[in-house]
C-alpha cells in the first residue's frame, strides 16, 4: 500500500520505512506537494493529528489520490523537568541561543540542566497517527524508558539518541544499529501497532492496496 508519511525528517523517514517494509512510505515531495504544519498543539496527539489532518488536506488540494497518512509527533520526556522538553523537543534551545540549535548544542543545554539533579529517569515518546479520512483516524502513543547520560556516547540515530542511556542493554539509543532501535523504540511500538491497524483496513478494503 502506498502511505504518505507527514515529516520532512530523513531520519524518521529512514526507520519508519523499515517498519512499514513491504509497504511504499513517501514523503510529500516525493509526490510533489508542499508540506508544511505549523505545531501549536500542547499535547504529542494534538500535534500528529494536526500533521495528519493538513497533509490529507495537502494531498486533497493537489489533486493527489486519497493516500492513507502517517504522522508522528515525538520528543524526549524528564520527569524531573516536569516533563521537558516534552513537546519542544525538537526546538529545545531555541530561546537561549536565539536561533535553531543544533543536535550537539541541546546535549550540552539540557546536560547543564541535569548538572545538579540526581533523578535521571527520562523517556522517549512517540504518539503515531494513521488517518484515512479526517474523521476517521487511529493512533498509537508508546514510550522507551531510560536514563539521561552524563555525557553523549554513540553515533547512530538522530535528536537525543546519544543521551538516553538504557540501562538494560548498557548503551544508549545511539549505540543501537537501526533494527535494535526498533525493536525497542517508542516509534517501532507505535508503528507495529499501527501496521497492524492499517493491514486489517487494507483486508477489509483490497481496492485500495495500490
Ligand atoms: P518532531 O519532528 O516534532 O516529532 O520533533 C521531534 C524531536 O524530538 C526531534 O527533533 C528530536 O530532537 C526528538 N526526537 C524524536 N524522536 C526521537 C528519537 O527517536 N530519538 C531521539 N530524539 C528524538
Amino acid at each position: 500500500m502506498i502511505i504518505v508519511l507527514a515529516s520532512g525528517n530523513p531520519h524518521k523517514r529512514e526507520e519508519l520505512a523499515a517498519l512499514f517494509h513491504g509497504h511504499t512510505l513517501l514523503l510529500p515531495q516525493d509526490l510533489g506537494v508542499s508540506y508544511y504544519h505549523e505545531e501549536t498543539g500542547s499535547s504529542f496527539l494534538e500535534n500528529s493529528l494536526g500533521k495528519a489532518k493538513t497533509l490529507h488536506q495537502q494531498l486533497l488540494h493537489s489533486g493527489q489520490p486519497t493516500y492513507p497518512v502517517i504522522a508522528d509527533d515525538s520528543g524526549l520526556s524528564i520527569p524531573a523537568l516536569g516533563g521537558e522538553p516534552g513537546v519542544y523537543s525538537a526546538r529545545f534551545g531555541e530561546k537561549e541561543l536565539g536561533r535553531k540549535p543544533s543536535y550537539g548544542e541541546q546535549h550540552q543545554l539540557l546536560l547543564d540542566r541535569m548538572r545538579s539533579i540526581t533523578d535521571r529517569k527520562a523517556y522517549f515518546i512517540c504518539c503515531m497517527v494513521l488517518l484515512i479520512h479526517p474523521d476517521r483516524w487511529f493512533i498509537s502513543q508508546e514510550t522507551l524508558e531510560g536514563e539521561i547520560a552524563f555525557v553523549p556516547r554513540g553515533t547512530g540515530g538522530f535528536g537525543y539518541d546519544p543521551l538516553l542511556y538504557l540501562p538494560w542493554k548498557g548503551k544508549t539509543v545511539a549505540e543501537l544499529s537501526l533494527e535494535e532501535k526498533n525493536q525497542v523504540s517508542h516509534r517501532g511500538m507505535a508503528a507495529r501497532a499501527i501496521r497492524a491497524i492499517l493491514e486489517h483496513h487494507l483486508e477489509k478494503n483490497p481496492h485500495e492496496s495500490t
